[in-house]
């Protein structure tokens, strides 16, 4: 499926088969390991990027090291190779990230990062080693710089709640925020809603950790790199530049939370992210961090909560057939009506990731039908080609503050926020089963976590 363990194999037999050819079979002398090396750490890094792969996990066996690449958001094996090999691929990975390669240092974590041009474009690896029993185990996560990558209309937003955050983002003030697990798609929803309000009419200011896109037009700092600041006094710096637009990486504390939603009503529209399980949920959030409800009532313009599943590849989608009344039971478990799915017309155009299918399933007795990958090439047998996110958002309307102002519970909030339209996450992930951009079986154990 992956042919990272054949080119190695490759790599490493080349210098004695070369040798055969050259010297009549006598035994070569051995390529220089540190350029042997250097030639299997660029095959590793070009092997993960053409693969699409997030993270490359290096472990040690007892036996053999062990890489593997999240692909899609799932971990794969790529290559098993021999032991004494990893101490140069380690050291040399090292070396490019600035981390002390001695003995006593690899008894501790590091975490550091590298830009490197793979394939003429420019991608962040992020290292981070970690000692375990049988040696050092080293994560990689790759990042692609391309803000090109960076779009509200590609990141998965059906019409309906598409238009939704249009709506949103086009208020001068209050705060938006983005919840979801990490991974989830948080930050690329972010830079997407800042691509699209970035103009020369609006002063955008942003407070990362770290700056994960570079746009133009967007006064971005990291955080990371203000070694002499902390957060808040950042933060409040960030205010002092006339801003219009501020983005807060992530609200971590009740003090950041106070000046971010202070902020959001004295003129500046906020966007931040935050660790909530549902967008009403954002509300428990910023009580549970001290904000007090009246200020989050007047404060809160809209949230997002968000997962990120893989997709489902073009080339080898295939059809099969789910019953009506498990489809019903499925509904039935999420709280949704299957009346919604009923009677699919087109969708409208512009959002070229939301799929067209024929109005079928319309009367509820038939049978329904779902989509899975069979694997083929383009997929590298995987049945997946990329991510897309499954959402939910709420704008915060006159009577949704009200309800979060006289205290009710987030169910309460939810179920009224439904009467007028609020759709679930579970709506959004099975309009996108049903059209064949997702697997049921990704969404599942995402919708059940919502539950409870
Ligand atoms: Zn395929």
């Amino acid at each position: 499926m992956f042919p990272l363990q054949e080119k190695y194999n490759q790599l490493i037999l080349r210098p004695k088969e070369q040798a055969k050819s050259a010297w009549g079979g006598k035994p070569s002398t051995p390529v220089q390991e540190s350029s042997l090396t250097t030639e299997l750490v660029s095959l590793i890094l070009t092997e993960a990027v053409t693969s699409r792969a997030s993270d490359i996990h290096i472990e040690p066996n007892k036996n053999f090291i062990r890489i593997r690449f999240r692909i899609d958001g799932k971990l794969y094996n790529v290559l098993e190779m021999i032991e004494n090999n990893e101490v140069h691929l380690l050291a040399r990975i090292k070396v490019l990230a600035n981390i002390p390669t001695d003995a006593v240092s690899s008894r501790k974590s590091w975490d550091s990062r590298f830009s490197m041009m793979v394939l003429g474009q420019e991608f962040d690896f992020r290292i981070a080693t970690f000692p375990i029993l049988l040696g050092e185990k080293m994560a990689i996560r790759i990042l692609n710089k391309n803000s090109e990558l960076v779009d509200l209309k590609r990141i998965g937003l059906r019409p309906g709640p598409y238009a939704l955050l249009e709506q949103i983002i086009q208020r001068k003030s209050g705060l938006l925020v983005v919840s979801g697990p990490t991974g989830g798609g948080k930050t690329t929803t972010l830079y997407s809603i800042l691509k699209r309000l970035n103009a020369p009419t609006v002063n955008i200011v942003t407070l990362e950790n770290p700056v994960e896109y570079q746009i133009d037009g967007l006064n971005q700092c990291d955080i990371n790199k203000k070694v002499s600041e902390d957060f808040t006094s950042a933060l409040r710096a960030t205010l002092r530049q006339d801003p219009d637009i501020i983005l807060i990486g992530e609200i971590r504390d009740s003090e950041s939370a106070e000046i971010a939603l202070r902020a959001s009503i004295t003129g500046h529209f906020v966007l931040t992210s935050l660790h909530a399980n549902s967008a009403i949920g954002t509300v428990m959030r910023l009580i549970n961090m001290g904000v007090e409800r009246h200020v989050i009532a007047y404060a809160l313009a809209g949230a997002i909560c968000q997962h990120l599943v893989p997709r489902i590849c073009d080339k080898c989608r295939t059809p099969y057939t789910i019953s009506a009344d498990k489809f019903h039971a499925i509904c039935e478990q999420f709280g949704i009506s299957p009346t919604l799915f009923r009677d699919k017309s087109p969708k409208a155009e512009g959002d070229i990731h939301y799929l067209k299918v024929a109005s079928e399933n319309s009367t509820p007795s038939r049978d329904f039908t779902f989509y899975k990958g069979a694997g083929c090439d383009v997929c590298k047998g995987t049945g997946y080609l990329g991510m897309i996110g499954v959402f939910e958002i709420v704008q915060f309307t006159e009577d949704l503050r009200e309800a979060v102002l006289n205290n009710i519970s987030s169910a309460e909030v939810e179920a009224l926020a439904v009467k007028k339209g609020f759709q679930s996450m579970a709506v959004d992930a099975l309009e996108k089963v049903k059209s064949g951009v997702i697997r049921f079986d990704d969404i599942y154990s995402v919708l059940l976590e919502k539950l409870r």
